[in-house]
C-alpha cells in the first residue's frame, strides 16, 4: 500500500500503476503532446523519472527510443550510464548514446570551470542542444523528458520568485516544434516523484537512486523542500500551484519569451538555430575542449542551478 494524501487515499500496487497510466495519458491528451504513431525520443538519465517514463510510454504502445548523454560527472555518470544500458538491453529497446568527452572533447566539470558558468548551467545548455540535435538528426517527432510535478512546481516557484517572464513563458508541458527545434513534451507533469518511484518499484525497474552530486544544496532542491513543507500542511497545494498555473497563466504568457520574439539564423559551425553567428553550444565546446580536464570534486560545493 502507498499512502497518497493529495489523492486522499491509499493505493495498492495495481491501483498505483493505474493511477500513473491515467495521469500520463491525461497529460498527453490534455496538452496534445504527441500522436499514437509519432516517433518519440525519451531523454534518460538512469534515474526513476526518466526510466519510469520510458517504461510507461512503451507499455502504452508508443514508439519510444531512449537518448542518453554521458556528462562526465565522475562515478555518477558511470553508474547512470550502466543503469540506462541495462534497462534498454533487458527490454530490447533502442538507445541512442552521446558522450560529451568522446564526441565533443569536454565534460561538465571542465565546461563549468572553462566557461565560469555554474555546472548546472553548462549542463542544461549542453543537454538542450544535444537533445534537439539527436531528435532532428534521427527524424523523431518529439523529445520527451521525465520532469515530474515536483520538478515543475519547484522551477515555477523559482521563476515566480524572480518574476522571470521569459522562463515562465516557456514552462509549458509541451513546446511546439519551431524553426529547427523539435517538439518537446513532459508527460510526467501530473505525477509526483513519490509516484514515479513507486512505479519503478512495482515494475522492478532498477534505477539509480543516487542523485547527481552537483545538485546537492542547489536552489532547485531548496524550492522543492519549501513546497514539500507547504504540502505537508495542506495536501494537494503543490499540484494546484503548478496545474493551475498551466491552466490559467501559461496561456496568457504564450509567445512572450525572448526566444519567441528573436530572429533566428543558422549557426555557421553546427547549423543549429541561433541568434548569433556561432551558437552558444559551439562557443561552449570551443572554450571547454581547449581546457585541461577538471575532476568533478573541484566543482562540488560550487552552486549548482537548474
Ligand atoms: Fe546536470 Fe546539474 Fe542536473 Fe547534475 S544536477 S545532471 S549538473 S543539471
Ligand atoms: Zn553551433
Amino acid at each position: 500500500m502507498i499512502d497518497l494524501p493529495r489523492h486522499n487515499a491509499n493505493f495498492c500496487a495495481e491501483h498505483l500503476l493505474q493511477l500513473c497510466r491515467r495521469q500520463v495519458d491525461k497529460a498527453i491528451h490534455d496538452h496534445d503532446m504527441f500522436a499514437p504513431d509519432d516517433r518519440l525520443l525519451v531523454a534518460v538519465s538512469g534515474g526513476k523519472d526518466s526510466l519510469a517514463l520510458w517504461d510507461i510510454l512503451v507499455e502504452a504502445g508508443y514508439r519510444a527510443d531512449g537518448l542518453y548523454v554521458g556528462l562526465g560527472i565522475g562515478d555518477y555518470s558511470d553508474a547512470s550510464g550502466d543503469h540506462v544500458r541495462a534497462f534498454a538491453t533487458e527490454r530490447g529497446l533502442h538507445l541512442v548514446e552521446v558522450d560529451l568527452r568522446e564526441q565533443y572533447g569536454y565534460d561538465i566539470p571542465t565546461a563549468s570551470r572553462a566557461t565560469r558558468r555554474v555546472p548546472c548551467s553548462a549542463c542544461g545548455m549542453s543537454k538542450r542542444h544535444l537533445f534537439d540535435k539527436a531528435a532532428i538528426d534521427g527524424g523523431y517527432d518529439a523529445v520527451v523528458t521525465g520532469h515530474n510535478l515536483d520538478d515543475e512546481a519547484a522551477v515555477l516557484l523559482g521563476n515566480v520568485l524572480r518574476w522571470d517572464v521569459d522562463h515562465l513563458a516557456r514552462q509549458a508541458p509541451v513546446l511546439p516544434a519551431r524553426a529547427g527545434f523539435p517538439r518537446k513534451a513532459k508527460p510526467l507533469v501530473r505525477l509526483t516523484e513519490r509516484e514515479t518511484a513507486a512505479w519503478c518499484l512495482i515494475r522492478g525497474i532498477d534505477y539509480l537512486v543516487e542523485e547527481c552530486p552537483i545538485a546537492a544544496g542547489n536552489r532547485h532542491l531548496h524550492h522543492k523542500s519549501v513546497l514539500n513543507a507547504i504540502e505537508e500542511e495542506s495536501p494537494s497545494s503543490k499540484s494546484a500551484f503548478y496545474l493551475e498555473f498551466v491552466d490559467k497563466m501559461a496561456p496568457l504568457l504564450a509567445g512572450r519569451s525572448a526566444a519567441d520574439a528573436g530572429e533566428l539564423t543558422t549557426c555557421e559551425r553546427c547549423g543549429a538555430p541561433t541568434t548569433s553567428e556561432v551558437c552558444a553550444f559551439c562557443r561552449l565546446v570551443a572554450t571547454s575542449a581547449a581546457h585541461d580536464p577538471v575532476p568533478v570534486e573541484l566543482v562540488l560545493g560550487g552552486r549548482g542551478r537548474r
